[in-house]
């Protein structure tokens, strides 16, 4: 059979074989009549607690209400500075906004694209209270500086690992190291519910019973608010039904790992790719002033900095902005599945205008915004649709 598509996600091929599990869930549910919270989130919860190596997790209504009711249970708000990175999904910078808190945009490295610690350094100020890094397609930021720098200043971490469930960090699993990780069930993350879903996690059971609390509007007893919290509550369905897919989960974390490692080599194989260089090297290629762009090789593959990856994305580097967007035109046309995680980093985002950062401030994250393009990668790719992906990537560069 010869291949003419591509998806960049097709979710029915993980729940097809899973297809009566999940009727019998949904039976199983339907018949127990309760549909918010209850005993199907407390085993998700302790199941996810097991499988993530942390003391406390919560099952909340999505990813970006994991990140708000996090920021909120440490009280955060107006007059108070969260630093995050400019290049990543709106949830994060946009959660820290409607705490009434002001987000302050650091650049992220050229190599993995999550935070640069050094520039974190630059802009802590005496109102800093959280420092949220984002561990961006599946890869962990470079938490130990991080973390460090939070520490001896007594600034929270608020780890964004919606895109990181599985991933390590010197051996130890995204969401475990901050004061609270925020994950995402949304359908295209590594873990997904059939809608939406998240999950808090924290080591401290102080944090954990507050989150708890203000996950149900803050009130303890019930209808008597000591806190003002939200409905940040997670679905009995949704909590059952990723409860049959959670047992799965390392087989698929390994599936995208091969597929990573097959589009590799298929792709240093032709000539035109290298891996992205270590942080040294790649100042000779990125940097701002110094870098010689012109100087690369036009297909960049995402390096593996941190174990884990687990490749909620696959995001190849093109040489420039045009390269790029002549090879989204060209797999548009082989219908392949693609898409630009992220065009517009958050300081150029109209919506945050008045904090008045402008082009050229976050030179790394502008460049990625511009040059990157993620390809499928999920699970069940065959390895002739990586073939035929890869081929066509390397026919669209050979034209541009
Ligand atoms: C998906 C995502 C979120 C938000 O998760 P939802 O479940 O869609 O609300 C937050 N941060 C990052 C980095 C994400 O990728």
């Amino acid at each position: 059979m010869t291949i003419d598509n591509v998806p960049l996600l097709d979710t029915q091929r993980a729940i097809v074989p899973l297809r009566n599990a999940f009727c019998k869930t949904f039976a199983r549910v339907l018949d127990s009549g309760n549909f918010i919270l209850g005993e199907e989130v407390t085993a998700l919860e302790k199941a996810c607690a097991d499988y993530i190596g942390v003391a406390h997790t919560l099952g909340v209504s999505s990813g970006t209400d994991a990140l708000l009711l996090a920021l909120m249970a440490l009280d955060i708000g107006p007059g108070d500075e969260v630093i995050c990175p400019t290049y990543t999904f709106f949830a994060t910078a946009g959660t820290v906004a409607r705490t009434g808190a002001t987000p302050v945009f650091v650049d992220v490295s050229p190599v993995t694209w999550n935070v640069d610690p050094q520039d974190v350094a630059r802009k802590i100020t005496d109102k800093t209270k959280v420092i949220m890094p984002v561990h961006l397609f599946g890869q962990c930021a470079d938490l130990k500086p991080v973390m460090e720098l939070a520490k001896d200043r007594g600034i929270h971490v608020i780890e964004d690992a919606a895109q990181a469930i599985g991933a390590k960090y010197h051996g130890q699993q995204a969401g475990t190291f901050g004061d609270f990780g925020c994950f995402s069930f949304f359908p295209s993350k590594n873990l997904g519910a059939m809608g939406d879903a998240g999950l808090v996690t924290t080591q401290d059971a102080t944090l954990a019973e507050r989150a708890r609390i203000m996950r149900t509007h803050g009130g303890k007893p019930k209808y008597y608010h000591g806190v003002i919290g939200g409905n940040f509550r997670i679905d009995a369905l949704q909590a059952a039904l990723i409860g049959v897919k959670l047992p799965h989960l390392d087989d698929q974390t390994q599936g995208r790992q091969q597929n990573a490692a097959h589009y590799n080599e298929r792709f240093l194989a032709s000539d035109l790719a290298a891996m992205t260089p270590d942080e040294k090297e790649a100042e000779h290629w990125f940097h701002p002033t110094k870098g010689k762009p012109a100087t690369r090789p036009p297909v960049l593959l995402p390096r593996v900095q941190e174990e884990r990856h687990i490749f909620n994305q696959y995001t190849l580097r093109l040489r420039d902005k045009a390269m790029r967007d002549k090879v989204c035109q060209y797999l548009q046309e082989k219908n392949i599945g693609h898409a630009i995680y992220y065009p517009v980093p958050m300081h150029l985002q109209p919506c945050f205008k008045d904090l008045g950062y402008k082009v050229g401030d976050f030179p790394y994250a502008e460049a990625a915004a511009e040059e990157t393009v993620a390809i499928p990668i999920f699970p069940e790719l065959t390895a002739e649709e990586i073939d035929y992906v890869v081929d066509n990537v390397v026919l669209a560069v050979r034209h541009v």
